[in-house]
């Protein structure tokens, strides 16, 4: 969700009536606790704000708005991404930043939540121009980052070269330092851990078909006790064929279609993928490695030609890229942009499953239309953490300089969002709030007891 201020209210309000939540708090002092909760969970603690002054290649000198905002670190050193794009702005990356606090309590990291972003395009700038970007945001805020105290990683427009050239410069800075653990996402060579680039849509499917296929299954007679609304929906599908449509076909999309289209327990049938340009459709399923081999070799882009497709022999029609979102899917996977579904397109979705592998792709007034219409949505902060675990678990090899074979890395980065599930799921198909309020709920509430434990409420 795009505004997701008043999530932490909401969570909180949700938990006022729960005695056992924070059960020492007793009548006044429980209600000014509350507001104090709010205050502390819903503004972020610090807003870093630099104009980076870069000398181009062509002699001119600008200087270019940057941020990082660090929003809680009650769990730990803040963590989340550096952005590279031209919409950049305080607000998105603030938003960003509260969604990283909430996923890394979920998901119970030591973590809190931060994120950086630089107000350009990335693909207007020479390599050296962005290398020069990358040393002078680290020299702007080297003060505030550090494996102890905030650790940036990639986010959209920034990849393993750029993490690698931020921590070539906090080491510069910072001589005879631990530096390893200061930016996670690296290339293997400098200290990133094997699995990283796939975690996200590895991650992204694997909570898909957990919850469509090894929790229903485990669990198909309780659930059709419930009397619950997304049970029923859940129920209904479980052995059948879904098929799916897919918005996005990068790292993430890619990644999360190729795990779908080769998955043995579930019968998914792709029927629809986009990116920046176009759609393409096969109501019988798409060759998605055939495409994937496509993108690699054209810098990631889909074929946009019927002469293109049949150069490939890929079956498909090519449409308007934003037919996707309409079409007639049991499962959308959403791994392209934030507010994609919004108000003028949120009657028009068919879909009875939205997974968010990107993060914040519905606006608010959207999730409210569809979780009421009875859609189930699969939330960013539970979805898409594969990134930020195998982070973690990056960081500890930088500490411990004892590397991990990629299969352990995926079978700790499973279990991670196994174990997250095996505590939200019950929870979600035991009470009436949809599942994003419920993974809110439980960060929330991690994160209050942590604060009144350590008698931040006072
Ligand atoms: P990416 O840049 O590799 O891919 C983005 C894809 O979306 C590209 O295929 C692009 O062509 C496509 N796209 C852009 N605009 C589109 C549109 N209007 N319609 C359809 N497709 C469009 O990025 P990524 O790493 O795959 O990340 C995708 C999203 O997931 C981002 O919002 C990112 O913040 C989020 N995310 C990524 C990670 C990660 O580890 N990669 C982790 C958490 C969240």
């Amino acid at each position: 969700m795009s505004e997701n201020n008043n999530v932490i209210e909401q969570s909180l309000t949700a938990l006022l009536e729960d005695e056992s939540f924070l059960p020492d708090l007793k009548a006044q002092t429980r209600d000014q606790a509350f507001k104090s909760l709010v205050a502390i969970l819903s503004t972020p603690n610090h807003i870093h704000k630099s104009f980076l002054r870069v000398a181009l290649e062509n002699g001119t000198i600008v200087r270019i708005p940057s941020f990082r905002v660090q929003h809680n670190d009650t769990l730990g050193p803040y963590k989340g991404g550096i952005r590279f794009h031209e919409s950049v702005n305080e607000g998105e990356v603030s938003n960003l930043a509260r969604l990283m606090t909430l996923k890394n309590a979920l998901h119970e990291l030591p973590f809190g939540g931060g994120k950086g972003g630089v107000i350009i395009n990335p693909r207007e700038y020479s390599v050296k121009e962005l290398n020069l970007i990358c040393k002078k945001y680290v020299q702007y805020f080297n003060d505030i980052l550090g494996p102890d105290k905030d650790i940036p990683a990639p986010d959209a427009g920034t990849g393993e070269r750029e993490m690698d050239w931020m921590m070539a410069e906090y080491k510069n800075i910072h001589p005879g330092e631990p530096y390893r653990g200061s930016f996670t996402g690296k290339s293997i060579i400098n200290g990133g851990s094997l699995g990283r680039k796939e975690a996200t849509g590895k991650g992204v499917y694997f909570t898909f078909k957990y919850l469509m296929h090894n929790f229903v299954k485990d669990n198909e007679r309780w659930l059709s006790e419930q009397e619950h609304r997304f049970a029923e929906a859940a129920l209904r599908k479980v052995d059948k064929k879904l098929t799916m449509a897919v918005q996005g076909f990068g790292n993430l999309g890619a990644v999360a279609a190729r795990e779908a289209f080769k998955c043995n327990e579930l019968q998914n049938i792709i029927v629809a993928v986009s990116d920046a340009n176009v759609m393409l459709y096969n109501s019988d399923g798409l060759d998605i490695p055939a495409l994937i081999r496509y993108a690699e070799e054209h810098e990631g882009d889909l074929p946009q030609t019927e002469e293109a497709l049949s150069e490939n022999e890929i079956k498909a029609v090519v449409k308007e890229r934003d037919n996707l979102l309409e079409i007639d899917v049991d499962v959308l996977l959403m791994a392209a942009l934030e507010n994609q579904i919004h108000k003028d397109n949120m009657e028009n979705i068919k879909a009875e499953i939205i997974v968010e592998g990107a993060n914040a792709p519905i606006t608010e007034e959207a999730d409210e239309y569809l979780s009421d219409k009875g859609v189930l949505i699969v939330p960013d902060i539970l979805a898409n953490a594969g990134g930020v675990i195998v982070s973690y678990l990056e960081w500890i090899q930088g500490r411990d300089t004892q590397f991990y074979k990629e299969e352990e890395i995926y079978e700790l980065l499973y279990n991670k969002m196994q174990s997250t599930m095996d505590t939200i799921l019950p929870q979600f198909f035991g009470d009436p709030f949809p599942l994003r309020q419920n993974c809110y709920i439980h960060s929330v509430m991690k994160l209050s007891t942590v604060l009144f434990k350590q008698g931040k409420l006072y």
